[in-house]
């Protein structure tokens, strides 16, 4: 998973961040003169579930986070920052059994979108409604 997060190690706001799950940290993009960076954040959970036609996954992220300024882009940094997007890689088996696969599904994507298996083109997800990321904890400025 890829989440746009203010990062208060590196003090630059808008960072994308790289979540594996199972992974103890995650690792901050940083910018051209710190570059990327372990950062204090992770999955902590994560789950769906399942309608008929319909899968909703749930992530939730633990993010370690301290009031900085961005000095480059003049901007303090946020919480959750202020332009939020998610990209989750998801991966698939082939309904023909040859093999598996995965797309992406993100925020900023024309919708709907339809994915299919790349061995058979037999359609294996679609998607139809953006992310919602929702801020659980921390006091509101
Ligand atoms: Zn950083
Ligand atoms: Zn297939």
């Amino acid at each position: 998973m890829e989440f746009c997060l203010d990062c208060w190690i590196c003090e630059r706001t808008g960072r994308t961040t790289v979540f594996e799950h199972g992974a103890e940290r995650a690792v901050c993009s940083g910018d051209a003169d710190s570059g990327q960076h372990y950062t204090a954040a992770r999955i902590a959970a994560f789950d769906y579930t399942s309608e008929p036609r319909r899968t909703t996954l749930h992530a939730v992220i633990d993010h370690w986070w301290a009031p900085f300024h961005d000095a480059r882009r003049d901007r303090p940094g946020t919480a959750l920052t202020r332009i939020p997007w998610v990209r989750l890689q998801v991966g698939y088996h082939c309904p023909h059994q040859q093999g598996g696969g995965t797309f992406t599904i993100q925020t900023n994507l024309v919708r709907p979108v339809a994915f299919s298996c790349e061995h058979c083109a037999a359609p294996v997800a679609g998607s139809d409604e953006v992310p919602r990321i929702r801020r659980l904890s921390y006091p509101t400025p």
